[in-house]
């Protein structure tokens, strides 16, 4: 069951790929695996998946402990300072960093473990109260202060969009963060590329697709309603 429902997403980013003439490959559909049980990451797995989102630093070290180890692992949730250590060397990439003091902490256990650390910078577009990320007009100058970390690399950006029942009501917003992208990449900063961008959930991943999402995260509409009270 939970594969067809994978295989229908990965069919509805087919489709808007082809709408805007883009190639499927370079969209990746992430597992938003949160809550579920690990039985149900390996039935995707299986049917070919090999990028998971977790948003809780435990949820995720302890899924990473049992499962294959070829799995790409992405922290999409907020991260506090103070787990940082328990990640660096376990995620292919994270995508909440909102701002430069959690960006030295990542800087500083890459150093510590020697490895590389990937990031986006989690934006809010849309200006939400209720959520983390950065304001639009911050983004830039924080690009520029992270890039001078050693042990990170900022590689995109990444956002939230609002709770809609119309998903045509985030497009605006993902064609916002497109765009913020598209102007930061052309300051050619160092250490900084702007290839990827995430966004887009189980409500809004073809709009988001449509207006350029690399990577979208889709929980819901591959593993079902999510039981927060067990
Ligand atoms: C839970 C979550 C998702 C997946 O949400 P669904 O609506 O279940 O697809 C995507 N991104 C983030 C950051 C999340 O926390």
């Amino acid at each position: 069951m939970l594969k067809e429902n994978y295989q229908a997403v990965f069919r509805n980013i087919t489709k808007a790929c082809a709408n805007k003439g883009r190639n499927t490959d370079d969209v990746t559909l992430i597992a938003v695996s949160k809550t579920k049980p690990v039985s149900d990451l390996q039935e995707i797995y299986d049917a070919g998946c090999r990028d998971f989102g977790e948003n809780k630093v435990q949820e995720l070290c302890d899924k990473y402990e049992v499962l294959p180890k070829d799995i790409r692992w992405h922290m999409i949730g907020h991260l506090q300072r103070n787990k940082v250590k328990y990640i660096v060397d376990k995620v292919c990439l994270i995508h909440s960093v909102d701002s430069v003091r959690l960006a030295q902490e990542i800087s500083k256990e890459a150093v510590k473990k020697q490895v590389d650390v990937d990031i986006l910078l989690e934006v809010n577009v849309a200006e939400e109260e209720s959520k983390f990320g950065l304001t639009v007009s911050a983004v830039e100058n924080t690009v520029r202060e992270i890039a001078k970390m050693p042990g990170v690399h900022i590689k995109g950006l990444m956002t939230i969009a609002p709770y809609v029942d119309d998903p045509e009501e985030n497009r605006q917003y993902f064609a916002q963060l497109h765009q913020l992208s598209v102007d930061i990449s052309s300051k050619n900063i160092d250490n900084v590329s702007m290839n990827v961008l995430s966004m887009g959930m189980s409500g809004d991943y073809m709009v988001a697709t449509e207006e350029g999402a690399t990577l979208v995260r889709v929980g819901t509409g591959i593993f079902g309603q999510r039981n927060y009270s067990i």
